[in-house]
């Protein structure tokens, strides 16, 4: 049995969410973890999470939502942080890929949700594109342990992470004919990963182009358990184990 560690599996990305769950849960995916990315999704997973028992969620505000969020949708994550499906604070971050999301606003909103984990001992699930080196030297600055979502660095910097207590995720960008990260993979090691969709983005070969969804953790696992010549058992079980290492609330 395989876990997706990170969708986006609402209604702005799917018509019908219980079958999406279902299908998933038929091939072998026994539960997905759904991340918000502002006050909208925050509130529908939450509300999601309590009907569809293999379905757990993390709370947390985007940096591509960085101009639209307000200090009540802070106290609403800090306030549900203690539900039982709420397993992080995420997906929080930096993304200087996009103008029009001010560094220092971003920079900002980051460390307000780090300073909620810190204050109340939870993992976090982060969000980190072109902007590694403010990541990286945030990140020092706390006590914390959680996912490095997407996860697309060298070695080196993969390396940094897990000395600072972070997993790293990976998804189906590992299966694309010219992608780098399966080399690190290679060279680390599974100890270090753990599976994601990132659904409904990032659908892995062979299904590339077409709208993503948690089943297709299959195909991440096919693809790895060939390149790395491990069983699917043993990856599931490496990559299990990394997940309950980050995720303390998870049964
Ligand atoms: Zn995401």
């Amino acid at each position: 049995m395989f876990i997706d560690t990170h969708a986006h599996v609402y209604s702005e990305y799917y018509d019908d969410i219980s079958s999406v769950l279902k299908e998933s849960s038929v091939l072998g995916i026994s539960k997905v973890i759904c991340s918000g990315v502002d006050h909208k999704t925050n509130v529908e997973l939450l509300n999601l999470a309590e009907t569809h028992e293999n379905m757990y969620i993390t709370l947390g505000i985007h940096p591509e939502s960085v101009n639209n969020y307000t200090e009540e949708d802070l106290l609403f994550i800090e306030k549900h942080l203690d539900n039982r499906k709420t397993l992080a604070i995420g997906e929080i971050g930096l993304d200087y890929h996009y103008d029009g999301y001010d560094k220092e606003k971003q920079i900002k909103l980051f460390r307000k949700q780090l300073d909620l984990a810190q204050k109340y001992n939870m993992p976090v699930v982060i969000h980190s594109r072109e902007a590694t080196q403010d990541t990286i030297d945030i990140l020092k600055q706390y006590n914390l342990k959680g996912v490095i979502h997407s996860f697309s660095g060298s070695v080196e910097v993969a390396q940094i992470y897990i000395g600072l207590g972070y997993k790293l995720g990976i998804n189906g960008v590992v299966t694309f004919k010219n992608a780098h990260i399966k080399e690190v993979v290679k060279s680390l090691g599974m100890n270090h990963f753990i599976l994601e969709t990132d659904s409904p983005y990032l659908t892995p070969e062979p299904l590339r182009g077409k709208k993503n969804f948690p089943g297709n953790i299959i195909h991440i696992a096919n693809f790895l358990s060939e390149y790395l010549d491990i069983s699917k058992e043993e990856l599931s079980e490496i990559t299990n184990a990394n997940i309950k290492s980050i995720f303390d609330k998870f049964i």
